[in-house]
């Protein structure tokens, strides 16, 4: 099989592209490089199933002619980051809605699959934990930019599932939750990328709010995994499935965790939200997903627990690669 993966130069479509050349498969990346780094993919270049083209989604005739030559897409391509979506919400609103309905409308021409990632952020404010597909999303109002990337990527959601009813194009939309692992950087703000760094070099660990939120982090490479499955999977088309971990923690807890396993002596510093991020800004408490749904699927179980993806991350700093 051809794949195409848009924002394949980025953390998690990164994994993904070694993930399927390692399979056997050929992959084609197309990344504006935004977010995602060349380093990612530098492995990857001597492989001659491997092609990457340097330029962005909202360009439509090469778009067009990417779809063409693979049979399905991946596609990743999207503004990350609460803080970058927080300080550019013009930029995270326009690649999210813009970028996926050119995917979408190129991949219908030619009728190929799209597995489109979408985010557990779309959950919100949700209370009802676990988190299940069907669920209600709960967002906060508008002049809060953070929900801005639920709303359009909740968008990008409704558009794909319109192109399946409408035009039956084959599309499979995954919600991932907190994936975390080697490679990911703390530049957006993602928590796990930022503590390691700060903990291995001294620097005060910054816990946002009172650290009582917490977040189930799942292993990039169970991440990867399932998104193979679910592309292969007849089944799936059609449907949403949550991608996650169920083991939980306290952000607070999770700095004394990296703090434990890096023998740091960096110091636990409680940060406001409204001096991390902007004023009134709203984080969501607990961020569960309910995992049944794609258990049955494929038989999804992650085998990363909180610690081995630590110990991953970790290990990759200490190598001294910029994260
Ligand atoms: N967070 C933190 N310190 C940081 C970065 C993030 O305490 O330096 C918190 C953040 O406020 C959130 C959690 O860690 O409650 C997870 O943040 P991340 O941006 O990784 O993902 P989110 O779950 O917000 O999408």
């Amino acid at each position: 099989m051809t794949y195409l993966i848009t924002g394949g130069a980025g953390f998690i479509g990164s994994h993904l592209a070694e993930a399927l050349l390692a399979k056997n498969h050929s992959v084609t990346v197309i990344d504006d490089l935004s977010t995602g780094s060349i380093r990612n993919i530098q492995h990857l270049k001597e492989n001659k199933r491997f092609k990457y083209v340097i330029d962005s989604v909202m360009n439509k005739s090469l778009l067009s002619e990417l779809v063409d030559d693979c049979q399905t897409v991946f596609h990743l391509a999207a503004a990350v980051g609460v803080k970058l979506i927080v300080e550019s919400p013009v930029r995270t609103i326009e690649t999210n809605i813009r970028g996926t309905e050119n995917v979408l409308e190129c991949a219908n021409k030619k009728r190929r699959k799209v597995i489109l990632t979408s985010t557990s952020e779309v959950y919100g404010k949700g209370v009802q934990i676990p988190f299940r597909e069907d669920g209600d999303l709960l967002l906060g109002s508008t002049d809060k930019g953070r929900w801005s990337y639920a709303c359009s990527k909740a968008i990008d959601e409704f558009l794909a599932l319109a192109y399946w009813k409408e035009k039956k194009l084959p599309v499979v939309i995954v919600r991932l939750f907190n994936t975390v692992g080697p490679k990911q950087t703390g530049q957006y703000g993602m928590v796990v990328p930022t503590f390691v760094k700060q903990a291995l070099l001294g620097h005060p660990i910054t816990v946002y709010g009172n650290g009582k939120q917490r977040r189930c982090f799942t292993h990039v490479k169970d991440a990867v995994t399932a998104l193979i499955a679910l592309a292969e999977s007849p089944k799936a088309v059609g449907q949403v499935f949550n991608i996650g971990n169920l083991e939980e923690i306290s952000i607070e807890a999770l700095a004394r965790l990296v703090k434990e396993m890096t023998a740091s002596k960096s110091a636990i510093q409680k940060v406001p939200y409204d001096k991390a991020y902007e004023a009134g800004f709203e984080d969501m408490s607990r961020r569960v997903p309910d995992i049944s749904k794609i258990r049955r699927a494929i038989g999804y179980r992650p085998k990363h627990g909180l610690r081995d993806i630590l110990n991953d991350v970790i290990g990759y700093s200490r190598n001294g690669v910029p994260i």
